[in-house]
């Protein structure tokens, strides 16, 4: 208990530690980008920490907000020499991580790896709220201007800022390392090389509209992509887009000065505002497809056994090319008396039973077979390139590991024994697996019928009608 909590405590004190360095090198390099006039085009740092507070909700502490606090400071202290006003102007950051963090928590801090589009959604007025909460503090904070026009400016120049960083950075943490069932298509890597040839064809156009020329690809991105990687083509678009309206390559073009203020406020919206749609279409497809898996397992499993459903068995046949000539081996078996099990010991201990057998068979016949619950006790196993004598010899070893095995209940344990039929087909030219699968079972089920008049606990092979007689065999 006490090296718990004293790991608990050592944990704490580095995630501390970490923070305030990675806040202090962000800080740093943000500085780095700053133009002389208009701040940082792009202040990271407040995001990035806001996102690792929602991510990791065990660093979300009041000690952490301090240690950024102070790395932001000192990295001020240090290389601009200020000292109050980094203090004044640093709290214009502390409150966009503080009202983000504490914005998304509820939505965002789950356990479930899968994004929402709720989740989604929920960023865009969170992060206006934090930008200009945050931007109306910093700008007055931060003007050394006098009248109100340029102090209003300073606002909308900090909160745009924050808006579009926060919406450009946010999903980039928040969807960082989280696992999605994704299949690459030959799609995807043509939507990738696509996006610098719009942005070739922004650059040439030039105009107002040219930021919006990524869009169908970016949506593109979105949907035969994996969620980070798309959302990280958005941030560097974004970045990329902000970075060329300022050098006057795409945008309102003009040819001497970096764009206006509210030129520069103006793009920046428009890039939040586009950068968030990829974000929500491929969190909305992955919940989709999510989704639809999950629909997909729970109609083609059988939630009793764990074996593959009727519907779930003609699935996954479909699946395989039935080539003329192929051989295909059907065992169809059912439990003996089982409504005894039922009617003496309760419909528990059948279901227990069922989920036992269910067990055996994915342990011992999945190799060799599709196997699959047909209906009440009854059960399908299907296997491929297989002549009749191997299926009987499986079919044999199956029967008699049964009767053998104790099936254990909570208050005992009992034995039960089933009677088989079994049928070869080989695929006729152009046969459907439904078709096959159909001829097989209607073979089997008379032979499992005779297995049943023949006093049960017995196998009728392929071969029986006619020439063997299955009362040869001895049930053991
Ligand atoms: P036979 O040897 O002729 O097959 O006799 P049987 O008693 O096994 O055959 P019958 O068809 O009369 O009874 C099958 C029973 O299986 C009836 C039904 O209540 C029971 N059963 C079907 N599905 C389930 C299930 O999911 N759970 C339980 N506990 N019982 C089930
Ligand atoms: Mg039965
Ligand atoms: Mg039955």
């Amino acid at each position: 208990m006490e090296r718990k909590s004293f790991l608990n405590n050592f944990r704490q004190v580095a995630d501390t530690i970490a923070l305030f360095l990675l806040t202090f090198i962000l800080c740093y390099m943000s500085g780095h980008l700053r133009l002389p006039l208009l701040l940082s085009i792009f202040w990271i740092v407040n995001p990035v920490i806001a996102g690792i507070f929602v991510r990791y909700p065990s660093t979300h502490r009041p000690i952490n907000y301090v240690a950024c606090g102070l790395a932001m400071f000192l990295n001020d202290y240090l290389y601009s020499g200020w000292w109050s006003a980094a203090i004044l102007v640093n709290l214009a950051n502390i409150i966009f991580i503080a009202v983000v963090a504490l914005g998304l928590e509820r939505l965002w801090t789950t356990q479930r790896e899968q994004l929402t589009p709720n989740q989604v959604l929920l960023l865009f007025p969170v992060c206006l709220v934090a930008a200009l909460l945050a931007g109306t503090w910093g700008g007055i904070a931060s003007a050394n201007q006098k009248t109100s026009t340029e102090i209003l400016l300073n606002i909308a120049l900090w909160a745009s800022e924050q808006f579009s960083t926060g919406l450009m950075v946010l999903p980039l943490i928040l969807s960082f390392k989280r696992s999605q069932h994704f299949v690459w298509q030959r799609t995807s890597i043509l939507a990738v090389l696509s996006v610098p040839m719009l942005f070739l064809g922004a650059a040439l156009v030039g105009g107002p509209g040219s930021i919006a020329f990524p869009l169908p690809v970016l949506i593109w991105c979105a949907l035969v992509l994996p969620v980070f990687v798309s959302t990280l083509i958005t941030f560097l678009v974004g970045i990329l887009e902000i970075m060329m309206v300022y050098e006057n390559l795409i945008g309102e073009h003009r040819v001497d000065t970096p764009p206006e203020i509210m030129t520069l406020v103006s793009i920046r919206l428009g890039v939040a505002a586009m950068v968030l749609t990829p974000f929500m279409v491929s969190v909305t497809i992955d919940a989709i497809k999510s989704l639809n898996r999950r629909l997909e397992i729970r109609a083609n499993t059988d939630f009793l056994t764990q074996l593959l459903s009727r519907a779930g068995l003609f699935e996954k046949l479909a699946e395989i090319p039935l080539q003329p000539g192929r051989s295909i081996g059907m065992i169809l078996f059912d439990i003996d008396y089982f409504k005894a099990i039922n009617d003496n010991f309760g419909h528990q201990a059948g279901d227990d039973v069922l989920s036992e057998l269910g067990y055996i068979l994915r342990r011992d016949c999945k190799e060799q077979f599709y196997v699959a619950r047909f209906g009440g006790e009854e059960f399908a196993l299907i296997g491929l390139d297989i002549d009749a004598e191997q299926l009987y010899v499986q079919a044999e070893a199956l029967r008699q590991r049964i009767a053998r095995h104790d099936f254990a209940l909570t208050d005992r344990s009992l034995s039960i024994t089933i009677s088989l039929g079994l049928a070869v087909g080989v695929a006729e030219k152009g046969e459907q697996w439904s078709k096959l699968v159909t001829r097989l079972v209607s073979q089997a089920d008379a032979r499992l019928y005779r297995s049943k008049a023949g006093g049960r606990n017995l196998t009728t092979p392929d071969w029986s009608e006619g020439s063997q007689d299955i009362s040869d065999q001895k049930p053991t």
